[in-house]
């Protein structure tokens, strides 16, 4: 716990926001500021800086978040159809310095985006 992380204050019940999914390792919320229609955060409770920190700290959490993200990608309807995604550092566009997967899901990927 990290008492400057927004997402750990979320994790904590200090801020509230609308769970999709909790365990007794992750949760899932909407994202503020969605960038298609579904736009899930999968966060694990655990503070690490990025998904390769959280990698090399618990496989367990790792293996978690992965089964909380097929989780919420079926109770969204996207399960055969969403992108996910890791920022990892400023340069990537990470904000926020605990590891999360975004869910984005409901529209067309095929046709935009770096051509992945
Ligand atoms: P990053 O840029 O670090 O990969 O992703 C951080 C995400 O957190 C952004 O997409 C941003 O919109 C979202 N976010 C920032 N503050 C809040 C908040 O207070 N609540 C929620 N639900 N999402 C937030
Ligand atoms: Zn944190």
């Amino acid at each position: 716990m990290s008492e400057d992380c927004l997402f750990c204050r979320i994790v904590s019940g200090a801020l509230p926001t609308d769970l999709l999914a909790e365990s007794e390792r992750s949760i899932a919320f909407r994202d503020i500021s969605p960038q298609a229609p579904v736009h899930v955060l999968v966060v694990p409770r655990r503070h690490e800086p990025n998904i390769g920190a959280l990698a090399a700290a618990s496989s367990d959490d790792l293996a978690d978040l992965f089964a909380m993200v097929s989780q919420v990608a079926q109770a969204q309807g996207v399960a055969q159809n969403h992108r996910l995604v890791f920022n990892t550092g400023a340069g990537a566009g990470q904000t926020i310095f605990h590891a999360h997967a975004h869910v984005l899901g409901g529209v067309d990927f095929s046709d935009h985006g770096l051509g992945l």
